[in-house]
């Protein structure tokens, strides 16, 4: 048997988490078909990996490319950091179904995306964004989690309160035609608009279509700092009675005063799973966490009816007023704001030409520089940037963040928000994978180098169900990255994020070397995965 590609003297990390072993690797037709010594084989391509470690390429479990990849299929950050398959549908957004409201936040966001100006999504469906992402190629393999905020867009708009008895149906009726199409679950996004004014039962309702073809259930909580135990419960409590397994998106205690709250949620997680509760989690190895929008740090009612209908809002200062008492009594706001920590959020980038100067500048810098309290300048920055504003929220701490990436519950995922066409990223975009092994592996030997790939790889393919990926093993498929153990680092700072990873050397995709000796070559050997769903396997 001649083979493709053989991956010579390298050592194994296989993604079980086992020590690493020394083993050639073979590969042919887009999967490995060998493991051990392979003298005796011929290839078409022999690389020398003699020093390097191979292992499979990392999930990112929590990623938000799902409208960047359409718009710059090119885009070379994640696979640059090692990573293969990309999970988006995220925090409640999905990049499908799109019609009604939904369709026009979306197109909203594509206009902000570099390369984005004037494009309109070509697709309703998932199974049509599904082919539109095949007809121009991905980079990376590409699962899709149908987001309840999108979905909700789709048949109320914007409103709160619960839905009517047809809205629900109506609802039900593209979970189940989102999974059928291929979906790998639901995600909701509880502290953004307008998946906050779900009740428990609404998604409960919803999961339990989800649950029917075997997906699972992915939450941004509805509350991540004072009420963060609550949120947890909520999420067990959805997973329970819809019967289905739960996953925690960019697990954390936001949020000075709730530190250390984590050692108690990872027990609780622990608990529910001995109760028959399949619970796991994600973290991205940062302090700061980032949002696309300003206006999730305000009260959840200042959203009802979109985006408009909350600058209108905000410019009436008795709206201003009724915030303020809000803040005072802590009720309903971002931590930031009741603990008045202006220096804790950051604005990275935002739209106008205008307020350009702010960008990288801290909330206090810039009420300074504009001579107005810290409250008003969050109000006055909303209604001028009609709230396209990527903010960094610096509400972490490093102890709490060791501690969840140290629990085996835990996986890893970016939590990337894409880049606007100016301004600043979150770190996170080009560090997240070697910043965990240059960090908790090498330099705090939090996890050893086996643990930490595990957590990459075979942990999130065991979360998706997807069975012929995230190890190295012969008939899985060839997503493979090979990196050297010593160099590798992440070079992104929160000054200077566009900065691609140190040590990455080569990356295959589906048997395709996507990334040759540190370098991206253009291949886009991607392919978008579909659950094979219990449901219609059966029929
Ligand atoms: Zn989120």
């Amino acid at each position: 048997m001649k083979l493709d590609i053989i991956l010579s003297g390298g050592l194994v990390v296989d993604g079980t988490g086992n020590p690493w072993f020394k083993a050639d690797v073979g590969v042919k037709d887009g999967r490995i078909v060998k493991v051990g010594k392979l003298k005796g084989f011929k290839a078409e391509k022999v690389i020398d990996v003699r020093g390097l470690v191979v292992a499979p390429g990392f999930i990112d479990m929590h990623s938000h490319s799902d409208l960047t990849l359409w718009v710059n299929p090119k885009i070379d950050n994640k696979i640059r950091q090692g990573v293969t398959t990309e999970v988006v549908g995220n925090c409640g957004t999905s990049p499908a179904p799109l019609k009604g409201e939904a369709l026009k936040e979306a197109e909203r966001f594509i206009e902000s995306l570099p390369g984005g100006t004037g494009k309109k999504p070509n697709w309703s469906t998932l199974a049509e964004y599904h082919r539109r992402l095949e007809e121009q190629g991905v980079p990376v393999n590409v699962a899709v989690l149908l987001g309840h905020s999108t979905i909700r867009m789709c048949v109320m708009g914007c409103k709160g309160g619960p839905p009517t008895g047809s809205e629900m149906d109506e609802m039900k009726a593209l979970v189940a035609q989102g999974m059928e199409e291929g979906a790998f679950g639901i995600s909701t996004g509880l502290v953004y608009a307008p998946g906050c004014y779900a009740e428990t039962s609404e998604i409960i309702e919803l999961a339990r279509v989800v649950a029917e073809y075997g997906g699972i259930y992915v939450t941004h909580m509805r509350n991540e700092g004072n009420h963060l135990y609550d949120a947890l419960r909520e999420a067990i409590k959805i997973g329970k009675c819809a019967g289905l397994p739960v996953h925690i998106s960019h697990h954390k205690a936001a949020g000075r005063l709730n530190w250390g709250k984590v050692k108690v949620t990872l027990k609780i997680m622990e608990d529910a799973r001995r109760n028959g509760v399949d619970i796991t989690c994600d973290v991205y190895p940062y302090t700061a966490g980032c949002t696309w929008s300003l206006s999730p740090v305000l009260p959840n009612w200042i959203l009802e009816g979109g985006v408009e209908a909350m600058i209108e809002r905000l410019r009436n200062p008795e709206v201003r007023e009724r915030i303020r008492r809000q803040v005072r009594e802590g009720v309903g706001v971002s931590p930031l704001l009741e603990l008045g920590e202006w220096d804790s959020i950051v604005i990275g980038a935002v739209k106008t030409e205008k307020n350009r100067r702010f960008e990288g500048k801290t909330l206090a810098e810039i009420a300074e520089m504009r001579g107005v309290d810290p409250l008003d300048c969050i109000f006055d920055l909303i209604v001028e940037e009609e709230d396209e504003i990527t903010s960094f929220f610096f509400t972490m701490n490093e102890e709490d963040v060791h501690y969840v990436i140290k629990h085996p519950l835990s996986m890893i995922g970016s939590d990337a928000v894409p880049q606007r066409k100016s301004g600043l990223v979150h770190p996170r975009c080009y560090g997240t994978f070697p910043r965990v092994i240059r960090r908790y592996v090498n330099e705090t030997r939090t996890l050893t180098l086996e643990e930490a790939i595990r957590k990459m790889t075979s942990a999130p393919a065991q979360r998706l169900g997807l069975r012929d990926r995230g190890q190295i093993r012969e008939g899985f498929w060839a997503d493979i990255t090979v990196f050297n153990p010593r160099t590798i680092r992440d070079e992104a700072t929160y000054e200077d994020p566009y900065r691609y990873p140190v040590g990455i050397e080569y990356v295959l995709v589906n048997g395709t070397v996507a990334v040759e000796e540190g370098r991206y070559n253009g291949s886009l050997a991607g392919k978008v995965l579909r659950k094979e769903t219990e449901k219609t396997a059966a029929s």
